[in-house]
């Protein structure tokens, strides 16, 4: 047995068999002695059959589920197999420099890549990715046991927990998650983007382990603890009685009915507004199910990473095409009236696009550029994709009540030149004879740019979201992937509530809505301070609702706005949350009495 520790973010416990996948290996190099080459050297070989194999099942595979243009994806990569300049290169540094097989894969991989990066070409710069894939599917044959990503996302079962080095977005978007109990990721923080999705899911979860996908091997037996922030491998007697007897304990505290619809009050009679933050359409369920009011968040970049056969040929793969997105966007329109739903254009970076499909992984740069080509700009910069999306968003506003949000903007130029989008993809619609509705535009705060220019924002936008899960990064300039330095993740930094407020009022004195959307939101101890700085609409994961609705009865709003008053002027996170601690306290006890 044993216990490895990292940070829960999703609570309950539960056993499962691991299905490990890693994306980014990193390839030591080691001296490998004369009467070892010739099995380095097989070692290599097998590797390459092995691919081989996977490559034709994989082809045949997706030949069927999504057609043949897809799966010929694959014959690209089943040619390289054989390309002189990879194995065989591979097998040529072994023999001279008495290597092991990984690092001289991966050296020849390196090659490769100096090459591509000097080609104009865009789309051949692109085929990188398909080497990049080969190549980590080499790697992983190295490793008896390990699979692909793609393949390990095959093996996942009714009993399996999912063990990561890291779950990007992309690799998120294609988990059926209805086969995973778990998981467990050596990167991420709370506000990470799987942990989010995975307290939507009810999933037990931790991150930040630093090397669980190195210590557990495949098919062992784990136990995944979120409440505890731990992962127990090899688990024993007592551990996995315990795990067995809390997994049907994991349903939500949603309360009857009646008392989850409507605005939540506060004991002194404020109404705040509760939305649903949902990465899926299916997530919709869930949303209305904890009793939100809308959706104040639907992160649309799944619409990017999926594709059917027709959108395949058409755009080159790159996303679902206007009919599909508009039958989606009116679904959840319909499904959430007569509450609004807010969709948050595209909010992916360049390096995520470019490999959205395939094997669903970019496997060199995927959380690279992350302050990049991204968001807002990235549309701008790609406005075939953002056109498509704008007219399949108009075209389904008059299904419900649509708002449509820029993610990731720095500056008002940039508003104006969407907003500008927006009229062109109107005007084209209305001289096809369908003039649509008239849609609220906004953004999201969630750059510290764009909270200290909140004021002339105001002027150009119909509402804010406050989005903390970048602001508080970008503000304190901490990576929220990064275990070693998610301490200094302080949603309570005076800096991070300071620019809170500054948004608030800017919105307050244009006159226009404004609501938070970050994770911060669902704890409910932050939410209390958060009312106290004079935010009345919140978005969260849909879980988190009925607690936030309990939590939310319990306080007096004015109790808490006396308290912010007192605590921005205090220079420490450590500082406020004491005195948060303290309030709270105070309203126990005063039960209690
Ligand atoms: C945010 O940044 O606060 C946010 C809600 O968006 P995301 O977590 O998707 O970046
Ligand atoms: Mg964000």
């Amino acid at each position: 047995m044993q216990r490895l520790t990292g940070i829960g973010v999703s609570p309950g416990i539960v056993a499962g068999r691991a299905v490990i996948l890693i994306q980014r290996e990193q390839v030591l190099r080691y001296h490998v002695p004369a009467s070892r080459l010739d099995h380095e050297l097989e070692r290599l070989q097998a590797s390459r059959e092995r691919a081989r194999q996977q490559l034709i099942g994989i082809r045949s595979g997706v030949a069927e589920r999504r057609g043949p243009d897809i799966a010929s994806i694959f014959d690209a990569q089943l040619l390289m197999l054989d390309d002189p300049m990879l194995v065989p290169r591979a097998a040529e540094l072994v023999r001279q420099q008495r290597v092991n097989a990984e690092w001289a894969i991966q050296r020849v991989f390196q090659e490769f890549s100096a090459v591509f990066d000097e080609i104009a070409d865009p789309y051949l710069r692109e085929r990188k990715g398909d080497v990049a894939d080969l190549v980590g599917r080499l790697k992983m044959n190295l490793r008896p046991g390990m699979a692909t990503p793609r393949d390990a996302l095959r093996e996942l079962d009714e009993a399996s927990v999912l063990i990561a080095d890291e779950l990007t977005p992309s690799l998120v978007a294609q988990i059926d998650w209805t086969r995973v109990r778990g998981f467990a990721t050596d990167a991420g923080s709370r506000t990470y983007h799987s942990a989010i999705l995975a307290r939507s899911l009810e999933v037990p979860a931790v991150v930040g382990l630093y090397d669980a996908s190195r210590v557990i091997q495949p098919g062992q037996l784990v136990v995944i603890d979120g409440s505890a922030s731990e992962v127990i491998v090899d688990p024993g007697e007592e551990v996995l009685a315990r795990a067995s007897g809390q997994r049907d304990d994991r349903t939500p505290a949603a309360g009857p009915a009646h008392e989850r619809r409507g605005p939540a009050v506060t004991a002194d009679g404020v109404q705040i507004r509760l939305d649903a933050n949902i990465e899926f359409p299916d997530d919709l369920a869930a949303a209305r199910y904890a009793g939100a009011e809308g959706i104040g968040l639907f992160r649309s970049e799944f619409l990017l990473t999926s594709v059917t056969p027709e959108t395949a040929a058409v755009g080159g793969g790159l996303g679902l095409s206007e009919d599909a997105q508009y039958e989606i966007y009116r679904g959840m329109l319909e499904g959430m009236a007569p509450g609004p739903v807010t969709v948050r254009t595209f909010d992916v970076d360049e390096d995520q696009l470019a490999r959205p499909l395939a094997d669903g992984w970019v496997a060199d740069a995927e959380r690279a550029g992350r302050q990049g080509l991204r968001g807002l700009r990235l549309s701008l910069a790609r406005p075939e994709l953002f056109r498509v999306q704008l007219r399949a968003l108009l075209r389904a506003a008059r299904h419900g009540q649509l708002r449509i949000m820029f993610p990731f903007v720095s500056g008002v130029e940039q508003i104006r030149e969407g907003r500008r989008m927006v009229e062109e993809a109107a005007a084209e619609l209305t001289r096809g004879g369908h003039p649509p509705a008239r849609v609220p535009i906004g953004v999201m705060i969630e750059i510290p740019a764009a909270a200290y220019t909140a004021d002339l924002i105001a002027r150009e936008v119909d509402f804010f979201t406050i989005g903390t899960n970048d602001l508080i990064q970008y503000c304190l300039a901490v990576d929220r992937a990064d275990a070693r330095v998610s301490d200094m993740y302080e949603p309570l930094h005076p800096a991070v509530l300071r620019m809170i407020v500054m948004a608030r009022r800017a919105a307050t004195r244009a006159r226009i809505p404004v609501s938070l959307c970050g994770e911060m939101a669902s704890d409910p101890a932050l939410l209390t301070l958060l009312v106290g700085l004079g935010l009345t609409d919140f978005s969260m994961t849909p879980a988190a609702i009925p607690t936030a609705r309990k939590a939310l009865a319990e306080i007096r709003a004015e109790d808490f706005r006396a308290l912010a008053r007192r605590v921005v002027g205090l220079p420490t996170a450590q500082d406020i949350q004491r005195e948060l601690d303290a309030a709270l306290d105070g309203l126990v006890a005063g039960k209690k009495t």
